[in-house]
């Protein structure tokens, strides 16, 4: 994934910044405990789309 596009990705819900979990290639939002999916290399910043976290994932 290009990393120049993380720099640009944010929240759609709370405009905040994402990570990305190269593990499991998904951008996780900690506030509002989202993990968006990114699907060939794309992000897919949807609310309906996302995943909500456990609160195990929430913790680094
Ligand atoms: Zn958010």
């Amino acid at each position: 994934m290009d990393h120049r596009l993380l720099e640009i990705v944010a929240c759609p819900v709370c405009n905040g910044k994402l990570y990305f979990n190269k593990e499991k290639q998904e951008l996780v939002c900690k506030a509002d405990r989202l993990a968006y999916p990114v699907r060939d290399g794309i992000p897919v910043l949807l609310e309906n789309e996302a995943r909500a976290l456990s609160a195990d994932e929430t913790h680094p």
